[in-house]
């Protein structure tokens, strides 16, 4: 929660004050015949997430502003049934800014019941069924995102039910680029790749063929072996990825780990595979934090596991991006500067799903409550409350009116295969099931007001190995990632001087408010882990720390958790011509000298950071 109060007083509440894209005078969003200004992604997706943040935190200047963008769309509706701002590529209309829109309206739905939203996506879908299939979903994004149209089509058929909408989902998926190709993708865009490799997995709801949904696995598992040995969830791919970029220097940009979340949450509840909630958890708590300031009002583009600066210079071509890509700056850039917006709440509204026999399953642990029907119709009130990830145990408080019956799901996570000691306590009594790593518990019983359920999931130190990337290793507490502990020195930038692409500033906009950081390393970085899985007890230390007053664990001075391990300075390995830590040396390393103690905090607290060790000897 305390992520969703920091975006509220950083950049996502404030955007519409700084961001022209977001400007009510002339913009395309605001005219029924879609012509203006600021026609495309950025509206809908900050508005995806400051909406949602809103209805989470029960903020009505938050919801009323939200509104009066999403009354503007519903009333400008076109009289054929389009609506938004009239992109045309080669003639044809593009649709892919209406797709995240689409989803803005499902959650104001959800929030506030009201039908027109259901007749609008009504009049909407059947226009889309009337256009000819060469003139549909033609474009480069569009065409790669089809699954995101498909998902509000979905949503509105399990509301409606009206049978001609499958015609659009057969429509959709027909049209959409090929994610279903052996050993190969349509493109190797990150955020492309992160937002659409779910497609097959989303038709298979239609089709049932088990190669639909092999598909999406198969696509997961095609990157992750070519650019995905390294910690953090998430893959090199700076804007595309290119063969032999496959080091933990490469990044990824923030709106690829938003897309990634949000797909794995999607797959996680149309599957129920717990895969993709580690998965999730894995860039949410290792890369995605670090792509901010700790206030939440400024990011930056690429992130990556082994990042020792985070400066406004070009680094091209050892990155694929040419310009100030590593800094955090507001404007960094013009797509996640908008679309970071729903990466922690789509999160947290994640966290309970319902099952198929009306109970409720705990996906993904964060403290919060969810109310909900279950069983026989009862309303429920479950109240988590924990720190994980860094935390071991997660307390889960039943509130009902009267006894209910309804089965409760709880995710074991796969990190906890290694020691196979978690333990489910019910009013403070173990229960008789023996926890299995990548399952659920089912509980099974009458709940009663006040029942106290208590999850516990110890936590050790593991090492991860990287053969395939220079048999590097990564240090691994929980689904936590440590990375080296480095110095790091913020030195304040005029974030208008940075400017990228085609970001623009609200001509009011204080810019001084509204700063540039470039964080240097003030500590050495190139130190190599002395990594013996037989000694982890003696060789690695955890030192756990108060919870930090100010709720945010993702800062290296306030971290709960440090990690003291051993290693060696490898002076051979620097920093190359363009600017990054060079790529990994071989392991192991032979290194002179004796071993010094390191410590290693959290990955997602650490903005300039190693997380990808060489081993020394
Ligand atoms: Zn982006």
């Amino acid at each position: 929660m305390y992520c969703l109060q920091s975006q509220r007083n950083g950049l996502t509440g404030h955007l519409e004050s700084i961001s022209a894209w977001l400007s009510k005078t002339d913009n395309a969003w605001l005219q029924p015949d879609g012509k203006g200004k600021w026609g495309w992604e950025e509206l809908p997706y900050w508005l995806k997430g400051y909406a949602n943040i809103g209805y989470m935190l029960h903020d009505d200047s938050m919801i009323t502003e939200a509104k009066w963008w999403i009354e503007n769309v519903l009333h400008n509706q076109r009289s054929n049934g389009d609506f938004g701002p009239m992109q045309l590529k080669n003639g044809k209309r593009d649709v892919w800014n209406n797709m995240p829109m689409l989803w803005v309206l499902q959650s104001y739905y959800e929030y506030s019941n009201d039908a027109r939203v259901l007749q609008f996506m009504t009049n909407y879908f059947k226009w889309e069924l009337s256009v000819p299939d060469e003139d549909f979903l033609e474009d480069y994004w569009e065409n790669s995102r089809g699954g995101d149209n498909l998902y509000s089509v979905y949503w509105l058929y399990n509301h409606t039910g009206e049978s001609w909408l499958l015609q659009l989902a057969e429509k959709l998926h027909r049209n959409t680029a090929n994610w279903r190709q052996k050993d190969n993708l349509p493109n190797w865009h990150n955020v492309n790749i992160a937002e659409s490799f779910r497609e097959p997995a989303q038709y298979y709801l239609l089709s049932r063929d088990k190669t639909d949904l092999d598909a999406t696995y198969n696509d997961f598992k095609l990157v992750r072996n070519l650019y995905g040995q390294v910690p953090g969830g998430m893959f090199g791919a700076d804007e595309n990825a290119r063969k032999g970029y496959d080091d933990p220097r490469q990044g990824v940009e923030t709106c690829g780990m938003v897309e990634q979340m949000t797909s794995d949450q999607m797959l996680l509840a149309s599957t129920g595979d717990p895969f993709w909630a580690d998965n999730c958890e894995d860039v949410a708590f290792n890369t995605f934090p670090a792509a901010f300031m700790p206030d939440y009002r400024s990011l930056r583009y690429l992130t990556a596991p082994n990042m020792i600066n985070s400066d406004g210079k070009n680094h091209s071509p050892g990155i694929a991006n040419e310009g100030p890509f590593l800094m955090m700056n507001p404007f960094s850039n013009r797509c996640c500067q908008h679309n970071h917006s729903a990466g922690w709440v789509y999160y947290a509204e994640n966290s309970w799903m319902a099952t198929p026999d009306n109970g409720l399953a705990a996906q993904l642990y964060t403290a919060g409550s969810v109310t909900a029907k279950v069983g026989d119709g009862a309303q429920v009130q479950l109240v988590t409350d924990t720190h994980y990830p860094f935390d071991e145990i997660i307390h889960i408080t039943v509130k009902t009116a009267k006894a209910v019956s309804f089965p409760l799901y709880l995710r074991i996570p796969s990190w906890s295969e290694f020691h196979n000691d978690a333990d489910v306590l019910v009013n403070g009594k173990k229960v008789p099931v023996v926890p299995r790593a990548a399952a659920y518990v089912k509980l099974n019983g009458i709940w009663h007001n006040g029942d106290q359920i208590e999850l516990r999931l110890p936590m050790r130190v593991q090492l991860r190995e990287w053969p395939r990337n220079k048999n590097s290793v990564s240090v691994q507490y929980g689904p936590l990632t440590f990375s080296l502990k480095i110095k790091e020195q913020y030195v304040q930038k005029d974030s208008r001087a940075y400017v990228q692409g085609d970001s623009k500033w609200q001509e009011s906009a204080d810019t001084k408010a509204w700063p540039a950081y470039e964080i240097y390393p003030a500590s050495p970085w190139n130190y190599g882990l002395l990594a013996d899985r037989s000694k982890l007890n003696s060789l690695f230390t955890v030192k756990k720390k108060a919870w930090p007053k100010d709720n945010d664990p993702f800062t290296i001075n306030t971290v709960p958790i440090e990690i003291e391990a051993s290693g060696k300075q490898i002076p051979s390995w620097t920093i190359d011509q363009y600017g990054l830590c060079s790529v990994l040396p071989q392991s192991p390393v032979q290194v002179e000298g004796p071993f010094v103690k390191l410590t290693l905090v959290p990955m997602g607290a650490a903005r300039v950071r190693i997380s990808a060790f060489p081993q020394v000897r």
